[in-house]
């Protein structure tokens, strides 16, 4: 047996390990009891067009074309309908040929890994915080996961630490904007000083440096801030989404890879990416998601619900004494734990039914991650019970 693979089945990642103790909790003293922060499950439901699309695909005459593989790289009707989506808003030149149709963004992330990945000498950098599994997505390649030290002023890329880390190993850098767990949307500048920074990397070891950039959280955006379409910043940029953020489909696996025709050698890399979907075993995502979303390529759900919810936590924690790094986006809020050890913030937590996720595994310490995809009345309810765990430290 793979000891490294055995080890990872039996250890749940804590958010599993917080989500699943959050069930139970609510089993034993009823839903409404227990304030569950640990997981990114959506919580507005998805828009209209999906359900409406589904029932009308069930009626189709022809099922067995419903439900049949489509090409190994998807159905070219959705393809074109992202292609033409992305070009419509970025002003791009993208077609079908450059989108690869996946289970969600885990698969496209581990999918574009395995394909730019060529030695265990290679390296991918993450930028801390970070979403916990790239660690294990880099891993099983088996190049080197290496972590740049978090910006704990503005939680930006810090750049002069990425300088420090990127070396002639250095294949490429996940950027996940907005981001999970902090909430902060990375600036064009910030973005533009990367990109001057990779370009003379790529020019001094004289090969590409990707970034792989990571969002599924593109459209939850707040105050009208804009996403930086990366690709248009810097050349060498494979995108991985997803739709079970933005259309509130995390459990139906669809997603995408786009290799834009801004990469010196897209055509190879697309291809690259075929061979590892192949490799792995994930040619042709769901067959009936990928014809919701060759209509629904362009709609979003309604994410004003997580503003408001934003604003709610936002307010009622930092009245409360807490200090949080500001939401930009996503629906995720950083929260500085009232001491040191984040784990025993937590446990501290627990005792008033407040379930959060410390960050350790986010590679940052001292803080917890609060998700609030999840109903107005909890954030409210839980005001007074986070009441109390700060008059617990001021004791
Ligand atoms: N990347 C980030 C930053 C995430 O937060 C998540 C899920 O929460 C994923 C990737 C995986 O997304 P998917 O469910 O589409 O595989």
């Amino acid at each position: 047996m793979n000891k490294e693979m055995l080890n990872l089945g039996n250890n749940r990642s804590i958010i599993r390990e917080l989500f699943e103790f959050s069930k139970t909790q609510k089993s034993i003293l009823g839903a409404e009891n227990v304030f569950d922060f640990s997981i990114g499950n959506p919580s507005v439901e998805p828009n209209q067009c999906v359900k409406e699309l589904i029932l009308d695909l069930l009626k189709e005459n022809d099922q067995c074309q419903i439900h049949g593989y489509t090409s190994a790289q998807g159905d070219i009707e959705v393809r074109d309908a992202i292609a033409k989506d992305l070009n419509n808003r970025y002003k791009t030149n993208y077609d079908s040929s450059m989108v690869y149709m996946t289970c969600g963004a885990a698969a496209s992330l581990c999918i574009t890994f395995r394909a730019i990945v060529e030695s265990n000498e290679d390296e991918i950098l993450a930028i801390a915080p970070y979403f916990t599994e790239y660690k294990v997505f880099v891993s099983s390649t088996g190049a080197k996961f290496k972590v740049v030290p978090a910006d704990l002023k503005n939680f930006q890329i810090n750049i002069e630490e990425v300088e420090k880390l990127i070396n002639k190993n250095t294949k490429g850098i996940i950027i996940n904007s907005p981001n999970n767990p902090s909430g902060v949307i990375y600036s064009k500048e910030n973005l533009e000083k990367l990109s001057t920074l990779l370009l003379a990397k790529e020019k001094e070891f004289n090969h590409p440096i990707y970034i792989i950039c990571d969002e599924p959280y593109r459209e939850i955006a707040y105050d009208g801030i804009e996403v930086p379409h990366i690709p248009s910043i810097y050349h060498n940029t494979i995108i991985c989404y997803s739709y079970s953020k933005s259309l509130s489909l995390p459990g139906e696996r669809i997603g995408y890879i786009l290799t834009p025709n801004t990469m010196d050698d897209y055509k190879n890399v697309y291809a690259a990416c075929l061979g590892a979907g192949r490799a792995y075993g994930y040619v042709c995502a769901p067959s009936l998601f990928q014809k919701v979303i060759a209509k629904c390529a362009d709609k979003t759900s309604d994410m004003e619900a997580y503003k408001e919810n934003r604003d709610l936590l936002y307010n009622g924690l930092t009245k409360l004494g807490y200090e949080c790094v500001y939401p930009q986006g996503a629906f995720y809020l950083f929260m500085k734990s009232p001491e040191d050890d984040s784990f025993k913030f937590m446990e501290k937590a627990k005792k008033y039914n407040i379930v959060l996720v410390p960050s350790d595994s986010f590679g940052v310490k001292g803080y917890v991650r609060i998700a609030y995809c999840i109903s107005k009345d909890t954030i409210i309810n839980s005001m007074p019970q986070f009441k109390k765990l700060m008059e617990e430290y001021r004791k």
